[in-house]
């Protein structure tokens, strides 16, 4: 199968070849599923293994990498009414091409190595075509019981205007997309200013939640992390940061700003805490 679906302690995690995982929650009466990744391959069918219960899904914020199997989905889709717009354009038609090109060419960030992305049978004019499914707002506090398991909204802006976390209560994790992490993009258009990102880490922080866990790490981060972060976010100094290549940071110079002396050689380091801003942040 395209997707790899590991049983962890209450929920279900679906990792794709591009390194993105989306969550599913189960309870006894429904399942929450948590992103949709890029939707390459059938990610309806993954989640259509593990349950037969009447699914939510939610997307963490618009980027295309969390809401891009939308589309394969009957059911409403949820997120944060400020994101809309920002799901809508990176789920158009022409944003869809520019990311299967890319996939097709991915790059493992450990080894160096090229590889496709794309399962065999990918239909390329349907998913070009497929659109942002059924989009439905939803906010801070809103919360979906699912039968035993009980899961909330909680707003964590920074990465987008519109990102959220979801709160599995009774486990006390939180699913933060890519709200955080050891190296937070905060330098598209649909990032907030950086006062707001570490205002949000400490709400995150007081939370204190047994984990933190986002999109595109297989480790679950802990609380004491998110300190590393916010000094990240507190000591960046443009000046001194790294130039950082992407077809997204094309036209904003964005550079990784990490802390202690650190270089993007050191990501794999324990210790390594970073963001990626813009020439000019908001801050
Ligand atoms: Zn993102
Ligand atoms: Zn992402």
């Amino acid at each position: 199968m395209y997707y790899q679906i590991e049983k962890m302690d209450g929920y279900y995690r679906i990792g794709s070849p591009e390194a993105v995982f989306s969550y599913l929650v189960t309870g006894s009466e429904k399942a929450l599923l948590i992103d949709t990744g890029y939707g390459y391959g059938d990610l309806k069918a993954a989640v259509r293994s593990v349950t037969d219960k009447p699914l939510i899904i939610v997307n963490t914020h618009g980027h295309c990498d969390h809401t891009g199997g939308n589309a394969q989905f009957e059911e409403t889709c949820y997120i944060h009414k400020e994101d809309i717009g920002l799901c809508k354009e990176h789920c158009s038609e022409e944003y869809r091409r520019g990311n299967i090109e890319r996939a097709m060419h991915s790059v493992n960030y450990e080894t160096g190595e090229e590889f496709n992305a794309l399962p065999e049978d990918f239909n390329m004019e349907a998913y070009c075509l497929g659109g942002t499914g059924k989009l439905e707002p939803v906010s801070d506090g809103a919360c979906f019981n699912l039968g035993g398991a009980t899961v909330k909204v909680i707003e964590t802006t920074g990465h987008t205007r519109g990102g959220i976390s979801l709160l599995y209560e009774e486990k006390n994790i939180l699913f933060i997309g890519d709200a955080t992490g050891m190296f937070v993009w905060l330098f598209a258009e649909e990032s907030t200013s950086l006062k707001e990102y570490i205002n949000m880490l400490e709400k995150m922080y007081e939370l204190d939640a047994k984990a933190y866990i986002g999109a595109h790490n297989p480790v679950p981060m802990h609380r004491e992390e998110l300190k590393l972060f916010m000094r990240a976010a507190k000591e960046a100094d443009y000046s001194k940061g790294e130039p950082f290549e992407s077809f997204l940071a094309a036209d904003c110079e964005a550079r990784v700003c990490a802390i202690d002396g650190m270089t993007m050689k050191d990501m794999f380091k324990p210790g390594f805490a970073s963001v990626v801003i813009r020439k000019d942040p908001v801050l």
